[in-house]
């Protein structure tokens, strides 16, 4: 849609920017982070002068990891794709989430394991999905409550009518679901959730690049999102993926095509 078109234009130049500043940035981190530790471990035990160290080396990982998110935002347009099978990649995912949140929170899962590939690069999806599943449980840290992730292979023509012209040009997509029972959103933030940069998590807790970010990796794949929600009743996350429905000629050959000894 125009929309989306506007935000891909928007997040290209943003990317662009941001990307070669978070570079030299980096490059100012690395003596910062380095000689901070350096002191911190060479002055002696709790003092005052040990703290101050420990403090710079604390804020510049903090920096350091700021810049490391802005970054990987920036790197899309360098991803290799492949075809990818989505289902492996959300299990992986899945059991990642699944270690690292609260007890409070249950997960259900209900993934169609025989699903076409989609063309992408493997960490854009895993990307998509731990963003996605990120935010799901920031919205139930305090309550609880359960995180439903599906991914089902459908076809084109039984797509809702708004998502109709994506653009595919196969018959089949992947629907990946990210539903959660969480504190959910009003109306002025829903509009704004994709805008780079705009978050309503506290301070050091949120960049506001997520949904931007897999905004920018969805243009790219030719895929859709769309999002529901409800206050205090939760959300729900679509994504929409094209499947490819046959091997490109090149990696259907290289794939077909016993690897053989190198003496030979
Ligand atoms: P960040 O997570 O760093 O804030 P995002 O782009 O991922 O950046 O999200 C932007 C905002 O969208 C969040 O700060 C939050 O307000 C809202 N949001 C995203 N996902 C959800 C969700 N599942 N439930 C409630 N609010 C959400």
């Amino acid at each position: 849609t125009e929309r989306q078109l506007r935000q891909a234009q928007k997040l290209e130049a943003i990317g662009t920017l941001a990307g070669g500043i978070a570079h030299d940035f980096n490059n100012i981190l690395t003596p910062i982070l380095g000689f901070s530790q350096m002191l911190a471990e060479g002055l002696p035990e709790n003092t005052r002068n040990q703290e101050s160290a420990q403090a710079i080396y604390q804020a510049a990982l903090r920096a350091s990891d700021l810049v490391g998110h802005i970054l990987t935002f920036s790197r899309q347009a360098d991803a290799e794709r492949t075809p990818v099978h989505v289902a492996a990649i959300l299990k992986e995912a899945v059991k990642f989430v699944r270690a690292s949140i609260p007890s409070t929170i249950n997960i259900n899962q209900d993934i169609q394991i025989n699903c076409l590939p989609v063309l992408a690069d493997p960490t854009q999806i895993h990307q998509i999905i731990m963003n996605l599943s990120t935010n799901a449980y920031y919205a139930m840290q305090e309550k609880g409550g359960e995180l439903t992730i599906s991914l089902k292979q459908k076809k084109y023509a039984d797509l809702p009518p708004d998502l109709e012209e994506s653009g595919a040009n196969g018959m089949y997509y992947l629907h990946l679901k990210v539903q959660d029972t969480g504190q959910g959103m009003d109306k002025e933030t829903m509009d704004r959730i994709f805008d780079p940069y705009f978050t309503t998590k506290k301070r050091g807790e949120g960049t506001g690049l997520g949904l931007s970010t897999v905004i920018g990796i969805l243009n790219q794949l030719g895929g859709r999102i769309s999002v529901e929600s409800k206050i205090d009743a939760g959300t729900v996350f679509n994504v929409y993926l094209p499947c490819m429905e046959k091997l490109p000629s090149a990696a259907a050959a290289s794939s077909s095509q016993p690897i053989k000894g190198n003496g030979q």
